[in-house]
């Protein structure tokens, strides 16, 4: 079995499934959202340095399945007590397919409920081999518009489409949509209503929003890149509650930040 490059496992965490989980960051992503709170995360399976407070560090450590294993199992109890799990997350953990799948059978044959946050947009292979062996898909769903997901974010929304209704159709892997509400990109009500017709066309009952935050903000200062969004405000309740409305109108129930 080979190793991943993880750059960060999360314990403890109440987001991002079930109960409590352990969150595995998986390096590398292809998309290039200017949005992005794990910028660490962006580009290829490779180390990355940033220097905070003047100290340089390096992020990302080789990991074989065994020494991740190693680190879940700590809180084994906690997941059965609390109906939890492990979730993977990134970066997108489809680039490291072979290790995700390793680690994803290792997790069900210890009855470990498993999740995935993904963005789908990998040839649709990768996903369908890992589907027997996840319990839940949180997918992102940014941009409905051809031209906007390819120059905004870097994504080929066919291949989103294709991987969502697999993943949808599988039936033995839970589904949760999940929207983030970037102001001035994805929360445009053009946009969401096209999100909208799409997840009626699947019958989808409800989905998870997550309003823009600015907690990556700093990262992009430790990488020395600039942050496009420092300026952007978050939305407000009002306008919050009104995309809520949206989705429920459409007979599709929707959660801020899954919390609900
Ligand atoms: S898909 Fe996620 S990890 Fe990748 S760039 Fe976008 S926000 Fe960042």
């Amino acid at each position: 079995m080979g190793k991943s490059l993880i750059f960060n496992i999360q314990r403890y965490s109440l987001h991002d499934g079930m109960g409590i989980r352990t969150i595995i960051f998986l390096k590398g992503c292809p998309l290039f959202c200017p949005w992005c709170s794990n910028p660490e995360s962006q580009g290829p399976v490779k180390p990355i340095v940033w220097e905070k407070k003047g100290i340089k560090e390096t992020l990302g450590k080789w990991m074989t399945v065994d020494e991740v294993l190693e680190e879940v199992l700590k809180d084994h109890i906690f997941f059965r007590t609390s109906k939890g799990g492990v979730t993977l997350s990134g970066g997108e953990p489809l680039l490291q397919i072979d290790f995700v799948k390793d680690l994803l059978k290792e997790l069900k044959d210890l009855g470990i409920h498993t999740a995935m946050e993904t963005t789908g947009c990998m040839d649709i292979k990768r996903i369908k081999t890992i589907l027997p062996y996840l319990d839940q898909i949180l997918f992102d769903l940014k941009f409905m518009n051809p031209e906007q997901s390819k120059s905004i974010i870097g994504a080929d929304i066919h291949t989103i489409k294709e991987n969502f209704k697999l993943a949808w159709l599988s039936k033995k892997t839970k589904v949760i949509p999940r929207i983030p509400l970037i102001p001035g990109f994805t929360s445009k009500k053009e946009n969401l209503m096209e999100i909208i017709e799409f997840l009626k066309e699947f019958k989808v009952p409800e989905v998870h929003i997550l309003p823009f935050h600015q907690y990556g903000n700093n990262k992009y200062e430790y990488l020395n890149r600039e942050y496009t969004m420092k300026s952007k405000e978050t939305l407000t309740f009002e306008e919050i509650t009104s995309i809520k409305n949206l989705f429920q109108h459409s007979g599709i129930s929707a959660n801020v930040d899954g919390l609900e």
